[in-house]
């Protein structure tokens, strides 16, 4: 993790907790005390010499740190250009989410809380933070939409297993932005004992700088293993899916001021950009606050949020971070979208051609390998943010 606090970075949040016009803390009243804590403490504990030992210790021996960069042969071959994947599906819980519920609940512990809550569409940030809360022996509980605890039994189950108590949010549409709703609620009850794990680079400020922060380790270990593989610690491409934006706030994290690098972050289009079914925020959203925060995200003329679609649960959400507003707002980004269709055809692609079954959100970003402009020579890294064991009943359906 880098030792600098980086503020002078114009990709990085300021000290007021912009990314340019983006992020700051739009948060109820009763919660000032929490966020300021929150926002006075975290990089003096997080960069705690004992913190960082701990936390690296744990990123090693328990999730598998580093995961491999590895060179991806026939898929190079494929697209005519050097692709390396970034094996975040190999860490423990099969995503990168681990990496920032390690980091948070070492936090917490040091915050002196007693108590954590979050909030899970699909169930994965659940997971993750039910398996930290279990390594902790912290008492957990995970805010949840009735509807997706009916789609999602196994991730329920796991949960369970792991000693959380799965809340059902019963509220509007009974999915993630209700289960969010349920969690600050739960938060603003509970303001002393008890901390909020958020999932993504999205929230109040600090989380979407703390999370980042947690997962910038994966663009840390791509630098160091390409000075390894290729001699140059630079890549000419790195591409990654989007979802709230964690996994790619990790994977562009330290290249971000280097400009020779070109990100490709890849939105989820759903049915198609403009069919009503979609996920593609950069493309549809506008300027608003939406989970205490400023950035980009879909929404009716009157600021409704409008619910997205995506066949894949982690990009089915209705903005993005503010980190990544502000990339594209710059352009410092290249905004891409695959549809459902595509990333499925990507699922089957990397499967027979390197024997790697990614989740359904890594698959958007090898679907826009064909049309990233890479030469020959260009070395591009793709973040494999998760594998694919927890879209198999999707697989069974969907491909042939
Ligand atoms: C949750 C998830 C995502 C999306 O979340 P980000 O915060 O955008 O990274 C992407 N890939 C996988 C495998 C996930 O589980």
């Amino acid at each position: 993790m880098a030792q600098s606090t980086n503020f002078k970075s114009k990709y990085q949040v300021n000290e007021q907790g912009y990314y340019g016009q983006f992020g700051g803390a739009y948060i109820p009243e009763m919660l000032h005390p929490n966020i300021e804590e929150l926002q006075q403490k975290y990089l003096e504990i997080i960069y705690d010499e004992a913190f960082q030992h701990e936390f690296h210790a744990l990123l090693k021996d328990y999730v598998g740190r580093p995961t491999p960069l590895y060179f991806a042969k026939r898929l190079s071959e494929k697209f005519n250009t050097q692709i390396y994947l970034k094996r975040e599906d190999l860490c423990h819980t099969g995503a990168h989410k681990v990496n920032n519920t390690i980091g948070q609940i070492l936090l917490a512990k040091r915050l002196g809380k007693t108590r954590i809550i979050a909030e899970t569409g699909a169930g994965q940030h659940g997971v993750a933070t039910a398996t930290v809360c279990a390594l902790m022996n912290l008492p957990c509980v995970v805010y949840m939409g009735e509807v997706d605890i009916q789609r999602q039994a196994p991730n329920v189950k796991r949960m369970q297993m792991l000693g959380a108590e799965v809340r059902p949010a019963t509220s509007g549409s009974k999915t993630l932005k209700d289960a969010t709703n349920e969690a600050m609620r739960d938060w603003i009850a509970n303001p002393t004992d008890t901390h909020y794990i958020i999932g993504s680079v999205v929230g109040p400020h600090p989380f979407p700088d703390m999370v980042a922060r947690f997962q910038s380790v994966i663009s840390e270990e791509m630098k160091q293993q390409l000075k390894e593989k290729t001699g140059n610690e630079n890549p000419n491409y790195v591409v990654a899916c989007v979802g709230g934006g964690s996994n790619a706030a990790g994977a562009f994290y330290h290249f971000l001021d280097n400009e020779a690098v070109q990100l490709v972050a890849v939105e989820a289009a759903g049915h198609g950009v403009h069919s009503g079914m979609s996920a593609a925020t950069t493309q549809l959203g506008r300027i608003g606050v939406l989970h205490s925060s400023k950035t980009l995200f879909m929404q009716t003329e009157d600021g409704q949020v409008i619910e997205p679609h995506s066949i894949s649960a982690g990009l089915d959400y209705p903005g993005i971070g503010p980190i990544h507003a502000n990339l594209f707002d710059t352009q410092r980004a290249t905004f891409l979208s695959a549809t459902d269709t595509e990333a499925l055809q990507a699922v089957q692609l990397l499967a027979r051609t390197e024997g790697i079954i990614p989740a359904l959100e890594s698959a958007h970003a090898i679907a826009v390998l064909d049309r990233i402009g890479a030469k020959p020579t260009d070395v591009v890294v793709v973040n494999l943010s998760g594998r694919g064991d927890k879209d198999l009943d999707t697989y069974i359906r969907e491909l042939q």
